[in-house]
Order: structure tokens, then sequence, then C-alpha cells
């Protein structure tokens, strides 16, 4: 299965630009953020392109043929570590070398790393390299996650700048920072999730937008529930003080001289401690609203307070 970040990145090679200029645009991220330029020992140069990633090697490799009718050669090694392999694409022949530098606009004294605008002048090409970028070095956290976060890494300074300029020249807001390399990142479920499908990846842009949906309904819920939670608590707690009030009614001998409709809320309520005032409207007999018994609480309450007010008055010292 992989990651989600995988996921992604597995739909995006499998995604092949109709157009040329595309073609050409994605394939100018693609060696820009992962090729390098060999001099060779008989003078001639070497582009090699370097992953992890058995999938872009393989798009990488069709997208030469497609646009430049040039195959590579393949090379796979053991990188040591965690039994992961590295692929590398070597494209080799000093012409070939050449007319694939001078196409994709970097310069031939080693990997010129800005974008020119000639290369990202529409959507399609915008969308194409970006893809190839995002595809060479790109990651994306997984939407189960609380933080929605998407980023791009590259040692190069002028290629993080311009890939932070081109997402915002397509509407997207990144933000760059530098440690060991520089990281072009976008922030937020709304941004990540244009951009992901604006580059070709819409399956993984839904599967983000239901956990998105589930998440944000789960939440709701929680919000309710703990709502529903604090007023049952408030109402019982306001139920307990109405006891107590009554029982005082009682010992001062009050309730009992009280028109019968007080009455009846009081015995209610002496039997029914926890009862929301609702409940209490339909033990009454005849069955009462809500806002009627309340009504008749708080005239118990009121009547309670002018006499906790004498009591006090009249008691000595
Ligand atoms: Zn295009």
């Amino acid at each position: 299965m992989g990651t989600y970040s995988q996921q992604t990145k597995e739909e995006l090679a499998r995604k092949y630009p109709a157009q040329k200029c595309c073609v050409k645009a994605e394939l100018a991220a693609i060696v820009r953020a992962c090729g390098s330029l060999h001099l060779r020992a008989n003078h001639s140069y070497m582009v090699t392109i370097s992953s992890e990633s058995a999938a872009l090697i393989r798009k990488t490799r069709l997208l030469l043929k497609k646009y430049f009718q040039l195959s590579g050669r393949i090379i796979v090694e053991d990188s040591g570590r965690f039994n992961r392999r590295r692929y590398r694409l070597q494209l080799i022949g000093a012409r070939n070398v050449k007319r694939v530098l001078a196409e994709l606009e970097i310069l031939a004294d080693g990997i010129n790393s800005g974008i020119p605008s000639t290369l990202v002048r529409t959507d399609c090409c915008r969308a194409a390299f970006l893809r190839g970028a995002f595809l060479a070095r790109g990651s994306i956290t997984d939407p189960q996650k609380q933080n929605y976060h998407l980023e791009i890494t590259t040692e190069n300074e002028e290629f993080a700048l311009g890939l932070h300029y081109l997402m915002n020249l397509c509407g997207f807001r990144a933000g760059t920072h530098q440690r060991k390399e520089y990281t072009v990142y976008l922030k937020g479920a709304e941004t990540i999730g244009r951009f992901i499908s604006f580059i070709g990846a819409h399956g993984a842009f839904l599967a983000m937008e239901e956990v998105r949906v589930f998440k944000e309904m789960r939440n709701e819920v929680n919000r309710l529930v703990n709502c529903e939670t604090a007023n049952l608590e408030k109402s019982v707690r306001a139920g307990l003080e109405q006891v107590e009030v009554i029982k005082a009614l009682k010992a001062w001998n009050v309730l009992a001289k009280l028109p019968a409709s007080l009455q009846e809320i009081a015995r209610l309520r002496l039997e029914h401690p926890e009862a929301s005032l609702r409940e209490l409207g339909e033990l009454a007999n005849p069955p009462l609203s809500k806002s009627a018994v309340n009504h008749r609480m708080r005239k118990l309450l009121k009547i309670a307070e002018t006499f906790v007010g004498r009591e006090e008055m009249n008691s000595p010292g």
C-alpha cells in the first residue's frame, strides 16, 4: 500500500502529459530536481537522473523517449540502508546531452536550476513543471494527521526560489525555509487539496477530501456531545439546588400554604431531583410546557428568597 505520500506520487508517476509543451516542462523540472551533469574521462558529457523511486525513473525514461526519441541507460544500486535501492538513468553522447540541456534550458556549464519563464508560460505547463518537481523531491503528510503539510526539498537556492515563485504565480501561498537544504512548503487542507488536484493527483485529492470531511464530522459530533454534556450537568445542578430550596420552604412551613400549582411542581421536583424542566412538565397533571414549569419554579425560588431575607432579619444576633 505505502504511505499516502507514496500513493500520491505513484498516481502522478502514471500520469503522462498529452501535450509536448508539458512533456518538456515536466522533464525540465525532474532534471533540475534530481539530475546532475558529469564530465567523463573522454571529455564528453553525461547527465544522470538519480532517485530511489523506480516509478519516477521509469516515467522520466518514457518522457525522454517521447520528447527526444532518446533512451537512457538505467543502473540499479543498493543504497545500503534499509534495503533501499537507488536508480540512475544515464544519458550519454555529447550531441544528445547538449540537445537535452539546450531544449530544457539548462546551461552546459552545470545544472542551472532557475525556472525560465519560457518553460512555464501556460497553466498546463506550470502544472506539469510542479508535478515533476513534486514527483522528484516532494512529500505530503497523511490527511489522517492533525496538520496538513506538503513540501518540496532541494539543495539549490535558485530552484527553491523558482518553485516558490511559480507556486505563488499559480495561486498557492508557498513558504520557504532553509536548514540543511531548502524546503518550499504549503500549509492547510484547502491549499494542499487544490495543489495536488492542480498537478493531476485527482485520486489522492478525493481520498484527502474523504478523510477531511470525516474529520470535520467527527469534530462536530464531539462538539455537540460536549455541549450536551455541559447542558445536562447544568440542568442537574440546577435541579439539586431547587431541591434544597424546596426543602427549606417545607421546613419553614411555607410550602403547604402555596397555591396547588406551585405545590405540585415542588412535589415533582423533590421526587425527581435530576429531571429536566421539560421532563417535570411531562410528569405534571395535566402536562405542562417547559416554559410553564420554568415560570412556576422561578416563582418558588422568588418566594424562598423573600423568606430567606425575613429569616435573616428575624434571626437574633
Ligand atoms: Zn503545456
